[in-house]
């Protein structure tokens, strides 16, 4: 952007903030307040008190507003030297705390009154167009509007068509409301089939539940159980190894399974075991983790350790396994 253009950009966003005042004032109450404001030659920012969030109907009335102003291309009226006490007879707005000198300048676009000292554009219509990108909070009682004008507010426009239009190839969709069902239908599919998963992966876990179960040697006394299993999230390796625990008393399980490629060591015992054997499954897998180059912890009876090695998840279920002789 040249000097100019620049210019023109920041004169337009300051001109719409002053717009964008009196539209929320119009909207929300005169209790909003101006609590900030930043204009560059990108966008604008202006904070203001107001309660609660701003609902997308006042949103799209305000922007209605701003434009409305711009369409009816308001000419600015600008008062320089104006004594404070006509200013304030004429209406104009003051910044609350702000330290003002006998004389002021006067902004004027119809009924938007303010002491500003900014520079600003001939006329309103030179804005263009009027878009709000963000409404948030920054503090108690204080929200934050960002917004676009002109060539900005344009591009911006343009390309939520085009994503629009995108979506709307995608979803095979006639219309914009057709790509909403579309992605409601998705969202709703996608969860079923979530659900659908997890009672899959349930069935399964009995099944390698019980294959494990059959699998157990007695060794000294102990139930083992030690085995590399596939299956698909730690938190069902974690309840595979609950279930096999509360099923066989006296025992001592080693599960290793990969995930995403990641080797995971996992040993559980029965809590008797802990104490007739002194026997602690954290300080186990932290030994039996080195050949999966792995680190991990837990509690005596319960402990996992992820690992970098997948190689050596064989090897270490079987150190976790020697421990029981
Ligand atoms: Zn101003």
């Amino acid at each position: 952007m040249v000097d100019a253009e620049k210019r023109a950009a920041i004169e337009r966003n300051h001109s719409a903030t002053h717009l964008l005042d009196e539209a929320l004032r119009s909207i929300l109450g005169t209790h909003v307040e101006q609590k900030g404001s930043m204009v560059c030659s990108d966008y604008l920012r202006f904070d203001f008190s107001h309660f609660s969030k701003m609902t997308d109907e006042e949103i799209a009335r305000t922007e209605q507003f701003v434009n409305e102003k711009i369409r009816e291309g308001i000419a600015l009226e600008e008062h320089r030297d104006m004594p404070i006490k006509d200013a304030q007879a004429l209406g104009a707005i003051a910044l609350f705390g702000e330290k003002y000198g006998d004389k002021v300048r006067v902004v004027k676009f119809g009924d938007s009154i303010e002491l500003c000292g900014g520079t600003h554009i001939s006329n309103t219509g030179r804005i263009g167009y009027f878009k709000i990108i963000t409404e948030t909070a920054v503090a108690a009682g204080i929200r934050r509007i960002e917004a676009l004008t002109g060539k900005a507010a344009e591009e911006y426009a343009a390309k939520q068509c085009a994503i629009t239009s995108a979506l709307k190839l995608m979803f095979k969709a006639k219309t914009e409301d057709d790509i909403i069902k579309s992605v409601e239908a998705l969202v709703a599919d996608n969860a079923a089939l979530k659900k659908q998963i997890d009672v899959l992966e349930h069935e399964k876990l009995a099944g390698v539940k019980d294959s494990l179960i059959a699998k157990a040697q007695n060794i000294n006394g102990v139930n083992v159980i030690a085995e590399r299993v596939s299956v698909g999230s730690k938190d069902l390796l974690k309840d595979l190894s609950f279930q096999i625990r509360q099923q066989l008393d006296n025992s001592f399980i080693v599960l290793g399974a990969l995930f995403d490629g990641k080797p995971l060591l996992s040993v559980i015992m029965s809590e008797n075991l802990v104490k007739e054997r002194n026997l602690n499954a954290g300080a186990i897998v932290k030994e039996a983790g080195k050949a999966i180059l792995g680190g991990g912890g837990g509690q005596p009876f319960y402990a996992t350790a992820g690992g970098k090695n997948p190689d050596g998840l064989d090897k270490a279920i079987a150190d976790a396994k020697s421990v029981i002789k």
